[in-house]
């Protein structure tokens, strides 16, 4: 682990591959953001494919509802602000929910046994749309591209069915095809940081995420966590930094609902 972290280092160093995250941490970034989003609309395509999607239309509106205020509040500083995304309700058990590099938002109907509200699932989707804002998938290629695992996104992009589940892996979706692969510690706070001032401006009400992850922690204990539960830091830990994070967001959420941000997702 830490032998590929100097290497990463050094990567840093030699190839100016060097990019900065939305938090200012230094990453290593080898592909463009094209080759990456093409990746993410493949796998996309194959999970529907792979996937039931869900006839519950009530459940599939109430989705989209929460999915198109989040992304409608990603700046324009992103790449993502102007993209055409779209969000799917999977029929599946899995408490679990993702979005790709390229725009494509995946919901599992599992996850409504941690979901109580809108701004439950505003909490997830908030949080995994950071991931993407972040661009940790591109990191996480780079770095098992340096690491010599020999997964070429482009390829995987084609459709070569030997990258798929790397790829996959890759992207945070790893679950359903029986590798996952956790995103770091770091990544994940910093999903969590991004993701409930994403909830806050689009006026979801961000205290919601505690009790989100408290919800979480509570059915926690299957053989395949959640991707945002499938690293540390531990939940305990998670939600006090959560907590330590509300009063810098009421600011973003106060000035939401005056501008008229009130989003009513129901199902
Ligand atoms: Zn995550």
């Amino acid at each position: 682990m830490k032998k590929r972290w100097i290497s990463g280092a050094l990567a840093c160093v030699l190839l100016v591959a060097c990019a900065t995250s939305p938090t200012g941490r230094r990453q290593l970034i080898l592909f463009s953001d094209g080759e990456v989003a093409q990746l993410g609309l493949t796998s996309f395509e194959q999970l529907k494919k792979e996937e039931k999607i869900s006839t519950d239309k009530k459940k599939t509106r109430f989705v989209r509802c929460v999915a198109d205020a989040i992304v409608h509040q990603i700046p324009a500083s992103y790449n993502y602000s102007t993209q055409d995304w779209q969000v799917e309700l999977f029929d599946s058990p899995d408490v679990n929910a993702f979005a790709l590099p390229g725009g494509r938002i995946g919901v599992y109907t599992g996850l409504f046994k941690a979901v109580n509200n809108q701004d439950q699932l505003a909490a997830v989707l908030g949080h995994e749309v950071a991931h993407v804002l972040a661009r940790h998938s591109n990191e996480r290629l780079s770095q098992s591209q340096l690491a010599g695992v020999g997964m070429v996104a482009a390829d995987a992009a084609l459709g070569d069915a030997s990258y798929r589940e790397p790829a996959m892996a890759a992207l945070g979706i790893g679950a359903q095809v029986g590798v996952l692969l956790p995103y770091g510690r770091i990544q994940e706070t910093e999903a969590d940081v991004l993701g409930l001032q994403l909830m806050a401006m689009a006026g979801f009400k961000p205290e919601q995420a505690i009790s989100l992850w408290q919800n979480m922690a509570q059915i926690s204990g299957g053989k395949k966590p959640p991707e945002f539960l499938s690293t540390h830091p531990s939940d305990q830990h998670r939600i006090d930094e959560l907590s330590r994070q509300l009063d810098a967001v009421t600011p973003l959420y106060t000035k939401a609902r005056e501008l008229g941000r009130k989003p009513q997702c129901q199902f």
